[in-house]
């Protein structure tokens, strides 16, 4: 995963910025606000505005490390634009991808090393996480509601670290998915990212400054999907900003 401009200014959701590469209905900005997704993150959603004209960003597409803006209709966008990330869409994203780090860290920590095998965030304020849960009872699994809570009520800060390739596959826990670890930046670092006293690993997703800023999360059910994968969906609790 490169260093996303949305990683260092993660705040900054209107940018205006230079068109370096185009065709009919797509472009590639100078520098991009919009997360491209991955990792279960949905992409960001949002639109350009340019002299006389404006279009909806439908979707991302990273061609030969290029990201491509692909819009709604086959303008041709040139010069300077305004790109605009959706706010109300990146910050449910955030405040859910930040809901799945904190069950993560649980049944790392409480079913003995488990695994992630699957992730996806949804539009709708829920998502599911799959684990490598052979023998866990679900009413364990289902207890960890409170326990999430309380972790977003003790506001725990999120930092972040950029950590050599090597170290981070050496460190137990740090590549929490069994299948898919993060692509190491150019520079061969790892973006790290810790829920300071609960829990450290590599990610390339977007998340909230502090735990506290989330709404309550409920877990809305747990699936057997067969020996081993355990399908855990969780929701955001009431109406978003
Ligand atoms: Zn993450």
């Amino acid at each position: 995963m490169s260093r996303y401009f949305c990683h260092e200014f993660p705040e900054v959701l209107t940018f205006e910025t230079r068109v370096v590469d185009a065709r009919p209905g797509a472009v590639v900005l100078e520098q991009t606000p919009f997360h491209p997704g991955g990792g279960g993150q949905l992409a960001d959603r949002g639109i350009l505005r340019w002299n006389g004209g404006e279009a909806t960003v439908t979707g991302l597409e990273m061609i030969a490390g290029r990201l491509w803006h692909l819009l709604a209709t086959p303008v041709e966008a040139s010069d300077t634009v305004q790109a605009v990330v959706d706010p109300a869409f990146r910050t449910m994203m955030t405040e859910l991808h930040t809901g799945t780090h904190i069950l993560n860290a649980l049944v790392y920590q409480q079913f003995q090393g488990a695994l992630v095998t699957g992730a996806q965030l949804n539009d709708d304020g829920t998502a599911r996480m799959d684990f490598d849960l052979p023998d866990a009872d679900n009413d364990r699994l289902r207890a960890l509601e409170p326990e999430i809570n309380d972790v977003i009520r003790q506001d725990l800060p999120l930092r972040y670290a950029y950590v050599p390739e090597g170290d981070a596959l050496a460190e137990r826990g740090l590549i929490r998915n069994r299948s898919v670890a993060p692509p190491p930046a150019p520079d061969g670092t790892v973006r790290v990212v810790e829920i300071v006293g609960l829990d450290r690993q590599a990610c390339g997703g977007t998340h909230l400054a502090s735990t506290g800023a989330s709404r309550p999360v409920r877990i809305l059910k747990i699936d057997n999907k067969g020996r081993h994968n355990r399908r855990i969906r969780i929701g955001l609790v009431g109406p978003g900003e």
